[in-house]
């Protein structure tokens, strides 16, 4: 009677999980942990609404680093690492070698395989690709396994592991260092890869490519799924705020062009057609390669990046970012269908999360009642506070030479010429950068290597984010709804990167047979999908994974 006591688990709800066929990894770029619940009357049945009814749903989920940019997200859930261990700190970084912004895929030993379908930096309207020096990508940066390596390792390099985003960073960390990724060219509107993965491209990736689909959107628009009055931002479709593309306007609906336009596929992916496109590609993957046909578990894992772009053009509390959710909604259906048809869903373990959330935008922000503002740090070397301080260190030159965020970057070479202490000077600019309006905090890195920091919970985020090799010397957060309009030359609605909960709070639900329905309010962090995903395929945890499992998965495994 007494052991019956102690293995008899209360009265909450239980997984028990078999080894799926599939692992299927699904990250919606961009989406906050409280959306899912404010569309949920509104969702379909097959689609979010099946995952959050069936599967165990954490509506306290948190990325714990600071810097929730795209890269450090999607890396952080592959590998259950934070960036200080990961290495993807931000999305661009200095490299000190060269002393040049560096994207954080790119790799020139690796150039993409379709000749011309790299980036085009005049019409490239995501502000972090036009750092990227070359077109060459490849995972190599990621200094840690990922779960879909150890799934390939733990059977033994059987396992088909598989990666598909409109955008290259989305894929290439989803899929780790063992499988394939492939990602979205805005120039030749084709899915493409790089040669670190393929020397040339499978027979069924050519003949989708060849087929054109993104020309099935000539001359149509995104128009509104249901009746306007039905929505909740029915009556915020025109807003001053709101970023205008050419040709794509303000209002519903949005018209995307013809492909002779310079931006068609461009305006493909800032609206539902991305996601579209994306899992049209992902289903045509799941059909040629086999995927989840044998004993032997697979991984595919699908970006969605189109929440994102619809996020920063008009905010996440607009009529188009509704839409978009309710499109997200049936596009995931779609997909699981197609998944219940080829796999089962009863042998298919799903994992539903986001490499961020976001800020509702500044404008927004102000009708209702908070002050915001916009910080202009790159204009911090030129302040008074500044000027004065390289005034006693003797310094005439540039001192503060560059801001990428979240970091500032010092004139090394100068600190170094005229024989100043590096982190004297580190200290002194933190100094004077944490007092200025807008600024919250800036962390000296040299204080973060040598402990010299207090243990609140935003050093601590601030710490995960610190890799001494690729952060910057001072780590600057700024107040709760202070931005940086970071789009350069575009400005846009809102722009997340902050360690501020409406862009660490995303949703992780987990879905497949075994799994219990249920809700989970405690608090956890991102960086325990990666092992608790190892653990239910019987992998070891990702190498630079320090994150716990997941009870309310494993359960009575
Ligand atoms: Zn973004």
């Amino acid at each position: 009677m007494f052991l019956l006591a102690v293995t008899f688990n209360s009265s909450a709800a239980e997984s028990h999980l078999t080894k799926p066929k599939l692992v299927l990894q699904i990250t919606v770029d961009q989406l906050r942990g409280d959306l899912l619940s404010r569309y949920y009357d509104r969702l379909g049945k097959g689609g979010l609404r099946y995952l959050m009814d069936t599967g165990t749903h954490y509506t306290n989920a948190h990325h714990r680093h600071a810097n929730n940019e795209t890269i450090v997200g999607h890396t952080t859930l592959a590998t259950g690492a934070d960036p200080a261990i990961h290495g993807m700190v931000a999305n661009v970084w200095l490299d000190r070698p060269s002393g040049e912004l560096t994207y954080n895929v790119e790799d020139d030993r690796y150039p993409v395989l379709s000749k011309g379908a790299g980036i085009n930096k005049k019409t490239e309207i995501d502000s972090t690709l036009k750092a990227a020096r070359s077109d060459g990508r490849s995972p190599t940066r990621i200094l840690v396994s990922t779960f879909s390596d150890e799934l390939m390792i733990a059977h033994g390099g059987k396992s088909k592991v598989f990666a598909v985003s409109v955008k290259d960073r989305g894929a290439i960390s989803m899929a780790g260092h063992t499988g394939k990724a492939f990602w979205f060219s805005k120039q030749s509107g084709e899915f493409i890869t790089s040669q670190f993965y393929y020397d040339q491209y499978p027979k069924w990736v050519d003949s989708w490519n060849a087929q054109k689909p993104v020309n099935k959107y000539s001359g149509t628009s995104w128009s509104l799924l249901h009746e306007k009055s039905s929505y909740m931002f029915a009556e915020n479709d025109d807003r001053a705020f709101e970023t205008v593309l050419p040709g794509f306007g303000r209002v519903f609906p949005h018209y995307y062009g013809k492909p002779s336009d310079k931006y068609f596929t461009t305006l493909l992916t800032v609206s539902p057609a991305g996601d579209e496109l994306t899992i049209d590609f992902a289903k045509a993957l799941i059909s040629n390669e086999n995927i989840g046909k044998d004993d032997i578990s697979d991984y595919l894992a699908i970006s969605l990046s189109s929440t994102d772009y619809v996020g920063h053009l008009f905010g996440p509390s607009s009529l188009e970012s509704e839409d978009n959710i309710l499109r997200l909604d049936k596009t995931i259906a779609d997909l699981l269908t197609f998944v219940d048809e080829k796999v089962g869903l009863d042998n298919t373990l799903i994992v539903l999360s986001a490499d961020h959330g976001a800020p509702e935008s500044p404008a927004y922000l102000k009708q209702l009642g908070f002050e915001t503002d916009f910080i202009h740090p790159e204009e911090f070397d030129k302040a008074g506070a500044i000027v004065n301080l390289k005034k006693r260190f003797g310094i005439g030159e540039e001192l503060i030479t560059t801001y990428s965020h979240p970091y500032i970057y010092l004139n090394r070479k100068v600190i170094a010429a005229k024989g100043l202490n590096q982190a004297e000077i580190e200290r002194a600019v933190a100094k004077e950068v944490s007092s200025f309006e807008g600024v919250n905090l800036a962390v000296a890195s040299s204080d973060l290597k040598e402990g010299r920091t207090p243990d609140t919970p935003l050093t601590q985020a601030i710490l995960s984010n610190f890799n001494a090799n690729r952060s910057g010397d001072i780590y600057v957060v700024f107040e709760a709804n202070r931005f940086i309009n970071d789009f350069d030359g575009l400005k846009v609605a809102s722009s997340h990167g902050s360690p501020w909960s409406y862009d660490s709070h995303v949703p992780i639900i987990f879905a497949g047979k075994g799994v219990a329905a249920q809700k989970v309010t405690r608090l956890v962090n991102t960086v325990s999908v990666a092992p608790t995903l190892s653990q239910i395929v019987d992998a070891k945890p990702p190498s630079g994974s320090f994150g716990e499992v997941l009870n309310e998965i494993i359960g009575s495994k």
